[in-house]
């Protein structure tokens, strides 16, 4: 059977040092997995885990320059490690988790703050301040066989040359097996999926012209300018 209209491409992220694409399936996000980042927004760590919620793959940027969203005054930026999954499954357990992991990158989780405030204030889903055109930047792919797994380093990000958000790897409440195992106990996880792991603190927000670049130690640069 012929489709009715030409399909939309699949999205891509590049694979560092290769000339093949990683093919992206979902974007899974965490919220709230460092502690000084669930107080800032004003919640508290002990008594509320971390959570998940999606971005769509066609969300993804990977040229150099975000384009500033419609409908906001307040766009955050969130610096996050970001995982690439080679396969997937259910009810992974959390030892065996790191088996699916291809590899890491660093990705922005870019926010219409103000709308997801209103969004949560009615009890109503956050798409809108989260999953909108190209709200989710991000790097090539770095092969976990070339760089081995991040548990500990410096994540940060600078707007203008100043430092505005930072905090470790190491600080995440949740680490990357139990973030695999606790989603695959929700959705069949499968090759291709991207998990964004998390901000840390210090998340504030951007206009047209900033410059922000991001990093995590071991993984690499992101720099973005907002036009
Ligand atoms: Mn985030």
């Amino acid at each position: 059977m012929a489709y009715i209209f030409e399909p939309n491409p699949i999205p891509t992220l590049p694979i560092a040092g290769s000339d093949k694409l990683f093919p992206v399936r979902r974007i899974y996000c965490v919220g709230r997995n460092y502690a000084e980042h669930a107080r800032e927004m004003g919640h508290d760590p002990n008594k509320e885990p971390p959570f998940f919620f999606q971005k769509s793959a066609d969300t993804l940027l990977t040229s150099g320059d975000f384009p500033y969203p419609d409908k906001t005054s307040d766009l955050h930026f969130e610096i996050e490690l970001v995982v690439a999954l080679k396969s997937g499954g259910v009810n992974i357990p959390a030892d065996k988790a790191m088996s699916h992991v291809y590899g890491y990158a660093v990705g922005l989780d870019m926010t219409r703050r103000d709308l997801q405030g209103q969004m949560k204030k009615l009890g109503r889903p956050w798409e809108i301040g989260k999953s909108f055109e190209k709200s989710a930047p991000c790097t090539a792919i770095q092969p976990a066989d070339k760089i081995g797994h991040p548990t500990k380093g410096a994540i940060w990000i600078d707007v203008n040359g100043e430092r505005r958000q930072t905090g470790d790897l190491g600080d995440m409440i949740w680490d990357i097996p139990n973030q695999i195992a606790f989603l695959s106990g929700l959705f069949e996880l499968k090759a291709g999926d991207l998990i964004f792991t998390g901000t840390p603190a210090g998340v504030g927000s951007v206009k047209r012209g900033d410059k922000m670049h991001g990093h995590v130690d071991g993984v690499g640069d992101l720099k973005v300018a907002v036009v």
